[in-house]
């Protein structure tokens, strides 16, 4: 079936409509404005225009939805904000992330706190590079970090990188507060039947451990990897992080508005899949292009998922090939749809950067 001319209409609308709200009335600033005394397009998207009333309702917001670390000009690598009567969560920090937030208005200087799916680069390059220039910035409030096993050392890690930034500020600024005063990371359990994971007043988030990591992988190390329900009173949204086929991650997405699902395309498994068996007759059985057969969904396996879900509405993202096809063009949407809807009947969506949902 083709991609209906009006869900892409009702989408473009939807976008629309979520982009004003998520930014307020001062969405962009005309640059007579910036010349104001006071008004600032600087510092994390600060529009400095005054405050804009805080949206309601529950927005998400698609910063990056390449597949896999690839550095393009077409998408950038994994990342989502979750908007919650004016509050952002980001989910996934992938290279690119800090550019995407501002250029969807949301203020990367308020993100208070942030969730990471696992550990591979596409899902985390920019998170030193957020949490540097917070700092820079003069944030002064707390920003927490959640993930699964080594987030905690990650984000010191990043506290390690941006030292002598900050030791030379606190000299030559007068700066006060420390960056380990501000900036934790959490470890949570990757649990194999949904688990709370984080909860305040707008938001409950609930955890998953994922079919990321193949069993003799997770047996040689303590890295996991998770998918994130979130449920706000309005809606429930959930991130099934990278993944193959998980069981886990149906029981975490029962009837949910929103399956925000990882992507690839049969014809990307199908070459992988070759190309790992002739890894493995050349005697290299832990090849990369087994990684990726084996550690994430088909299309097939998408619709399969969001099926036994009972899920409302499909939305594919962290897409295999995305736009990593040198020279090519961009995959076709309907190729990605017409396979997930071989097994699922509800609203397919292919995600695109900065759309809103
Ligand atoms: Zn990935
Ligand atoms: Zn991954």
């Amino acid at each position: 079936m083709k991609d209906r001319p009006t869900d892409k209409g009702r989408r473009d609308v939807l976008k629309q409509a979520g982009r004003l709200a998520v930014l307020g009335a001062t969405a962009q600033l005309a640059p007579s404005l910036l010349a104001i005394p006071g008004v600032s397009a600087q510092a994390g998207g600060g529009r400095g225009a005054g405050p804009a009333p805080a949206p309601r309702g529950t927005q998400l917001v698609l910063l990056g939805t390449q597949g896999g670390p690839s550095v393009n000009l077409g998408r950038s690598e994994a990342a989502y904000a979750l908007t919650v009567d004016g509050r952002s969560y980001l989910v996934d920090c992938g290279y690119g992330t800090l550019r995407a937030l501002v250029a969807s208005g949301i203020a990367y200087q308020q993100l208070a706190t942030i969730f990471v799916t696992h550990l591979h680069d596409d899902h985390t390059a920019d998170l030193a590079a957020l949490l540097t220039h917070q700092w820079t910035g003069s944030r002064s409030e707390p920003t927490d970090v959640y993930g699964p096993h080594g987030t905690a050392a990650m984000v010191a890690g990043a506290l390690a990188f941006f030292k002598a930034n900050a030791d030379i500020r606190i000299v030559d600024e007068g700066r006060t507060v420390r960056p380990e005063a501000l900036f934790h990371g959490h470890d949570l359990a990757a649990t194999a039947a949904p688990a709370e994971a984080f909860k305040d007043q707008r938001v409950t988030v609930t955890s998953v451990e994922n079919a990321h990591y193949p069993e003799r992988s997770r047996q040689q190390m303590p890295y996991r990897s998770i998918a994130y329900r979130f449920d706000t009173p309005g809606r429930s949204i959930v991130i099934s992080g990278d993944t193959a086929y998980s069981k886990n991650l149906i029981e975490l997405a029962k009837g949910a508005d929103l399956f925000v699902c990882e992507v690839m395309d049969l014809t990307i498994y199908e070459t992988m899949m070759a190309r790992a068996k002739a890894d493995t007759d050349n005697g290299n059985a832990n090849s990369i292009s087994r990684h990726v057969a084996e550690t994430h969904s088909t299309t097939a396996d998408v619709g399969r998922m969001a099926a036994e879900a009972r899920v409302k509405t499909v939305v594919l993202a962290h897409l295999l090939p995305g736009s990593n096809r040198p020279g090519l063009a961009e995959f076709p949407d309907t190729a990605y749809i017409e396979d997930v809807r071989k097994n699922f009947s509800g609203e397919v969506i292919v995600g695109r950067d900065q759309m809103v949902l």
